[in-house]
Parts: structure tokens; sequence; C-alpha cells
């Protein structure tokens, strides 16, 4: 009777599709009974490999998803760097406190100053914790949407990037948009917004010049900046590109004293 439960037990496993823990049955069983385990004990070890692998796999997918154009953690930000940058507000959305209240994220500033790279690196937070999430620039969410509207099926391109809890669009207002374009734009913005679904935005422009980034609309500019702002964390990063500043550095390092005057 008890043989037969104990053949029956990897198949039930792997019935109810537990194939973690299937796999790691005899070896966990072995280790119960060396260690005489709690029944409990025994089975929240099998529990807990199952849902680790599973918890993996889904970070996998997310990231997978996610379409981030490259891997930056903020670990890897110096913040010494960038002085204009609150170390606590970045602290606290890494807590990701603003997914929970479809609160958005402006990260404003000229470029190379790490707009991009932190976007990225919540991106990740975000996907680590669980959560899908969709990195995009406005060009290219706006051209795909442009595309999707000429072959009629709109709708669902809009509900594919309205359902990730996290949208990112980064470089608004690098490119100019059409019109047409600019109107898509707001259209996403408006459907986050409805439904408390958070983006997080990157811009080299300021809000003044949003009209630009709208083609020139100031009305669809302003509608689209108080949904995004209704809910937001703005951050102005001030500063020297980066980049620049890394080459720069190089060079000093390159440079003789005596070619000094
Ligand atoms: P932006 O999007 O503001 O134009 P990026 O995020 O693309 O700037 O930054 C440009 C490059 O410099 C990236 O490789 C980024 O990882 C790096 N970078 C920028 N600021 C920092 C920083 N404070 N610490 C570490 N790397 C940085
Ligand atoms: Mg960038």
């Amino acid at each position: 009777m008890s043989l037969a439960y104990e053949e029956k037990a990897s198949a039930g496993l792997a019935a109810l599709g537990l194939a973690t823990a299937a796999a790691q049955l005899d070896q966990a069983a072995q280790q119960a009974a060396a260690a005489a385990w709690s029944y409990t004990h025994f089975l929240g070890y099998l529990l807990e490999g199952e849902l680790r692998v599973r918890r993996e796999k889904t970070v996998r997918l997310n990231l997978q998803f996610a379409r981030l154009p490259y891997p930056k953690r903020l670990e890897e930000f110096d913040f010494a760097q960038q002085p204009s940058l609150d170390r606590r507000l970045v602290d606290e959305l890494a807590t990701l406190r603003f997914l929970q209240e479809g609160r958005n994220l402006l990260l404003l500033g000229p470029p190379g100053v790490g707009k991009t790279h932190l976007a990225i690196a919540l991106g990740i937070l975000t996907a680590e914790a669980g959560h899908r999430l969709y990195f995009t620039t406005a060009i290219e969410m706006t051209r795909r949407l442009a595309k999707a509207m000429a072959e009629n099926r709109l709708s669902r391109e809009i509900k594919n990037l309205t359902r990730p809890k996290l949208l990112i669009v980064d470089e608004v207002g690098y490119l100019a948009l059409e019109p047409v374009q600019a109107s898509l734009l707001f259209q996403v913005v408006s459907e986050r917004y409805e439904r408390s679904q958070p983006i997080i935005l990157t811009s080299n422009k300021a809000f003044s010049d949003w009209g630009q980034v709208f083609a020139g609309d100031a009305i669809m500019a302003t509608a689209a900046l108080d949904r995004l702002l209704h809910r937001s964390t703005i951050v102005n990063i001030r500063g020297d590109s980066f980049r620049l500043k890394q080459k720069r550095q190089a060079k000093a390092a390159l440079i003789p004293e005596v070619t000094q005057p």
C-alpha cells in the first residue's frame, strides 16, 4: 500500500506541473530520512525549490519581454559623478512603490547624464519583482503604432502597450514626431493614465518645449503633460555628459604636464 503511494508521489507532482519538486523528490526524501526532518520541513523544502525555479523563470521571461537595449544596474551608477541627483530619491524609486501607486517617473536632462541608465536599472528591478515591463523609444513606438493603424490593428497594439505594469518611453523629444505620431503617443499616455499604469519617460526637452515635441500641437502637449504629471515624480538631472567627462579625464591623463604653458 505505502509503496504504491511512493510510486505515485513523483508522477503526482509532475502531473500537477511541479516539475522541479518531482525532480528533487528522491534526493529530498533521502535527506529527510537521514536528518529526521519533520513532514512539514520536508514539504517546505520541496516547495521552496519549486518556487525558486518558477521565480527565476518569471524574471527571465519578464526580461525577455522587456526588450531593454542593454543591461544597466543601479549599482553601476556613480552618484558621486552626478551631484545634481538626489540619491535618496533614487533609492525611494528603487523600492518600486511608484509602480503600486501608479506614479509616473519623468527623467529630464541633457544627453549623457544617465537618464536611460536609470530607466533601465528600474526596469530590471521591476522584472525581478515579478512584473512585466516594456522598453521603447518614442520614435520607435509611434512608428510601430502608425504602422498598426495603417493595418487596422491599432487597438490591439495600444492594448499591448497598456498591459505591462511598466512602460518605459525613452528619448521623448529627441526626434520630431509627425502629427499622427504625436497623437498616438498621446493615446498611449492617456490609456495608461486611465488605468493608473505607470510610465517612465526620459526627455531632453523642458516642459515649455513640449509643444514642439507634440508636432506643434500645444493643446495636445498640455493634455499629455496633465496626465503624466498628475501622479508623478520628476527628476531633473543637470551636468555634463558622463561619456564626455570620461573622455576628458582620459585625455587629461594622457597629456603630459610639460605641454602645459
Ligand atoms: P542619457 O540617457 O541621459 O543620454 P545614458 O544613460 O545613456 O544618458 O548615459 C550615457 C552612458 O554613460 C551610459 O553608458 C551610462 O551607463 C553612463 N553613465 C551616465 N551617467 C553615469 C553615472 N553617473 N555613473 C555611471 N555611468 C553613467
Ligand atoms: Mg538616453
